[in-house]
C-alpha cells in the first residue's frame, strides 16, 4: 500500500516512521529539511509538495498543529487536494476541531475522498512505541478501512461517532489534563509551603484518591527531577482547552471550570511564550508561589 504522511513534527515524526515500516510512505514537511532526513533514515521518499505528496497515495495522514492549517494544505495548485486520488482515504491525526473537519469531509467526499479525523493520545514516547490512542470520527466504512492503518502507531483504536467527534473526545481529554496540571500545581506549591516535602506529597498523592496522570507520571519523570524535556507545546494544549469550550457551548454546557482553565492557559502561553512545554504550566505556578516542587 502506499501511504503519505505530512506533518513531521514532535508526534507526527515517530509516527510517520512507525507507518514507514509497513507501507510505501512519501512525506513532506514544510520544513523541507526535516522530511529529507526522515526520508533518509527510513527509506521514505520526501516530496516537494502536498500536491505531489498525495499522488498515488491510497491513504494521506496528516498531523499538523490545527485544523485551520489543514485546510490551507488542501488548497491552491501545489495543495493536497489537487493531487489526493478519488477513492483515497484521508485520515487528519491533527487535533482539530470538529466544524473544520465536517467541512472538510464535506468538500472531500464531493471527490469521492473518504475522511476521517484521528487525534491521538500518549505522547511522543507512545508515538515511538506504537501504543497511541486513536480516537476516530467517520463513518463505519471508513473507520473499518483506517483502522489497519492507524494499527501501524495505535494501540487502542475507537470510533467515537461521525466526523468530528474524534476531536471532540480528544479536546475534552485535554482540557481535563489542563485541569490536572493546574489544580496539581496549586496544591502541591501549597504543600512545600507549607513544609512537606515535594516527593513525599507525590507519593501520598499517588495511593490516594487526588492522583492523576499528571501526578503519576508526568511529575515524577519531569518536574520532581527538574529535567522538564519539551515534548507537546503549551501553546497546543492551549488550543486544545479552547476547542474543549467550543464542544462545551455547542452542546449548551456552562463549564465555568473549563471557560476559567482557558483563562489560565492563555496566561500561560501569554508568558511562557510558543515553545515552552505544557508541563511548564507548573513552573509558572511554582513561580507565582514563591516555591519550588523539586525532589
Ligand atoms: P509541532 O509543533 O512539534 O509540529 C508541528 C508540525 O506542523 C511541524 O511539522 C510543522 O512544520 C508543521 N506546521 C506547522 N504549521 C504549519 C502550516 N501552517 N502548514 C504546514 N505545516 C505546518 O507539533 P506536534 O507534532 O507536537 O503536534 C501536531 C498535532 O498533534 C497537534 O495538533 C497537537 O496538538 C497534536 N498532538 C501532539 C502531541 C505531542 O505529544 N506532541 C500528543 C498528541 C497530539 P515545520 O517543521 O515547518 O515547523
Amino acid at each position: 500500500m502506499k501511504a503519505a504522511f505530512l506533518g513531521l513534527g514532535a508526534i507526527g515524526r515517530p509516527m510517520a516512521m512507525r507507518l514507514a515500516a509497513r507501507t510505501q510512505l512519501t512525506v513532506w514537511n514544510r520544513t523541507r529539511a526535516r522530511a529529507d532526513e526522515l526520508a533518509a533514515q527510513c527509506g521514505a521518499r520526501a516530496a516537494g509538495s502536498p500536491r505531489e505528496a498525495a499522488q498515488g497515495a491510497a491513504v494521506v495522514l496528516t498531523c499538523l498543529p490545527t485544523s485551520a492549517d489543514v485546510e490551507r494544505l488542501l488548497a491552491g495548485a501545489d495543495g493536497l487536494e489537487a493531487g489526493l486520488a478519488a477513492d483515497s482515504l484521508f485520515l487528519d491525526c491533527t487535533s482539530g476541531d470538529p466544524a473544520t473537519s465536517r467541512r472538510i469531509a464535506q468538500r472531500l467526499a464531493a471527490r469521492g475522498v473518504a475522511f476521517a479525523d484521528c487525534p491521538v493520545s500518549g505522547g511522543t514516547s507512545g508515538a515511538e512505541a506504537g501504543t497511541l490512542t486513536v480516537m476516530v470520527g467517520g463513518d463505519e466504512a471508513t473507520f473499518a478501512r483506517a483502522r489497519p492503518v492507524l494499527e501501524a502507531f495505535g494501540r487502542r483504536i475507537e470510533h467515537m461517532g461521525p466526523v468530528g467527534t474524534g476531536h471532540a473526545m480528544k479536546a475534552v481529554n485535554n482540557a481535563l489534563l489542563a485541569v490536572n496540571l493546574e489544580a496539581f500545581g496549586e496544591g502541591v506549591a501549597a504543600l512545600v509551603k507549607a513544609g512537606v516535602p515535594a516527593r513525599k506529597a507525590v507519593e501520598v498523592l499517588n495511593s490516594s484518591s487526588g492522583r492523576s496522570f499528571v501526578s503519576e507520571a508526568l511529575v515524577p519523570e519531569r518536574v520532581l527531577t527538574g529535567r522538564w524535556p519539551q515534548t507537546f507545546r503549551l501553546a497546543l494544549l492551549d488550543k486544545d482547552v479552547g476547542i474543549a469550550l467550543g464542544v462545551l457551548d455547542e452542546n449548551g454546557v456552562p463549564g465555568p471550570v473549563l471557560h476559567l482553565i482557558g483563562e489560565l492557559f492563555r496566561h500561560a502561553r501569554a508568558t511562557l511564550g510558543e515553545e515552552a512545554d505544557h508541563v511548564e504550566v507548573i513552573r509558572l505556578i511554582e513561580r507565582e508561589a514563591g516555591a519550588e516542587i523539586r525532589g
